[in-house]
């Protein structure tokens, strides 16, 4: 069997690394597009905290969490140690204790369901500073054990060395899908074609026009996002828990004395690659408010990046049809560092046709294409 995976952004690793170790014919083709996602999230991994009612999302973002651990272990025996990866801890916080009553009961309704997220506890202010530094004092938290921190790019690039060890091959360029009646027949890339049983499209924000060419419409827009990385040289930041302020941008922070403040949620941006002085006063204001001793770090790197948003929160993970042997595997928005790794299994059980332990009806593609007029 063989198997094409377009794009090996987060979700699109991760398909070919699962698929690889079950000794299956691989090829990753990836154009890497400047501002792919992958490259610029933070890598926030702690769905738990959220407040939003969406239940197909937290489904699949809390079994992307509950899933990291497991494939850090598989990643460490194929040889790749250098993920980013770290449970370090959450700080949900606030200037309002009620909203820390709030998150309380929201982590306690979820916990009997999702005991990965540790223990959770309230801090006062003074006591969320001793785990997390640089915060203003006056605010209220809860800190949740079980957060954690990846790095996109080495993770990405951790997955995609692990899968060419197990012989997938990655091919630099820009697929195009060849259809045939109502198969794939495989793709063309830097003017060859490669034919194959199933074709994997993930794509993010540049999968629309990889469907127009089949007649389809694909709703899935870019969403610019803005980060900013801070040095604070002489800092021991390894440890340092994520912090999700209940109003305005996260923050977490690296071994190499580095903090990531962000992110802009631009909709309606297109593929615009600018960095903006909206842009950075945004995330810096807000990251100071909450972070004041955050002034004396050096702005180091700011990255632009697009996530590719669905018509929902829920990702886009099934087949196109009337093609059976396309999978798309998307939509994976803010949250993709978080799910993408375990989505990325379940395409690759789709595409070896396997048997998958969860009900994915609630991310049938379909729900986002339209066949064009
Ligand atoms: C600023 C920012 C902060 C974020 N923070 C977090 C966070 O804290 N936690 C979290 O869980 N998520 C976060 N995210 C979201 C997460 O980064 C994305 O959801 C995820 O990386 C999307 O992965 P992807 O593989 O779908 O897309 P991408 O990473 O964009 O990869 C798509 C790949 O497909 C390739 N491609 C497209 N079309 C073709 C083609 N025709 N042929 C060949 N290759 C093609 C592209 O070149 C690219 O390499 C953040 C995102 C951003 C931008």
């Amino acid at each position: 069997m063989k198997v094409i995976i377009i794009g090996s952004g987060v979700i699109g690793a991760s398909a070919a690394y699962h698929l690889a170790r079950q000794n299956i014919d691989v090829v990753m083709v990836d154009k890497h597009h400047k501002g792919n996602a992958t490259d610029a999230g933070a890598g926030i991994v702690c769905p738990w905290m959220s407040k939003t009612n969406n239940q197909d999302w937290y489904q699949m973002a809390r079994m992307g969490a509950k899933y990291y651990p497991e494939l850090i272990a598989q990643l460490k025996e194929d040889g790749e140690t250098n993920t980013g990866y770290k449970q370090v801890g959450a700080l949900g916080v606030s200037l309002h204790p009620e909203e820390m009553d709030k998150m309380m009961q929201n982590l306690e309704s979820k916990y009997e369901d999702a005991p990965e997220m540790g223990t959770f506890k309230r801090l006062s202010g003074w006591e969320a500073k001793e785990l997390y530094p640089p915060l203003n004092a006056d605010f209220e938290a809860v800190h949740v054990s079980g957060g954690a921190r990846v790095d996109g790019r080495l993770l990405r690039d951790a997955l995609k060395r692990a899968a060419q060890k197990k012989g997938a091959a990655l091919i630099h360029g820009e697929a195009v899908l060849i259809s045939g009646g109502e198969r794939i027949k495989g793709v063309k890339v830097n003017g060859e074609t490669i034919f194959a049983d199933t074709v994997i499209a993930t794509g993010g924000a540049w999968a629309p026009a990889l469907m127009n060419p089949l007649g389809l419409s694909l709703k899935v827009m870019p969403q610019r996002g803005q980060i900013v990385h801070l040095r604070l040289p002489e800092t021991d930041t390894s440890d340092w828990p994520l912090l999700v302020p209940q109003k305005g941008h996260y923050m977490l922070a690296f071994d190499d004395s580095r903090v990531v403040v962000g992110a802009t949620r631009e909709n309606k941006s297109g593929f615009d690659y600018r960095i903006t002085a909206g842009g950075v006063a945004e995330v810096l204001d807000e990251a100071l408010s909450v972070s004041p001793d955050l002034k004396y770090g050096t702005v180091e790197e700011i990255r632009v990046g697009f996530r590719p948003m669905g018509p929902d929160m829920a990702p886009l993970l099934g087949t196109v049809q009337p093609y059976n042997n396309l999978i798309l595997a998307n939509g994976l928005g803010a949250s993709g560092l978080t799910v993408g790794p375990y989505a990325g299994s379940l395409a690759a059980l789709l595409a070896a046709g396997q048997e998958v332990n969860m009900d994915l009806s609630p991310y049938d593609p379909m729900r986002a294409i339209k066949q064009m007029q």
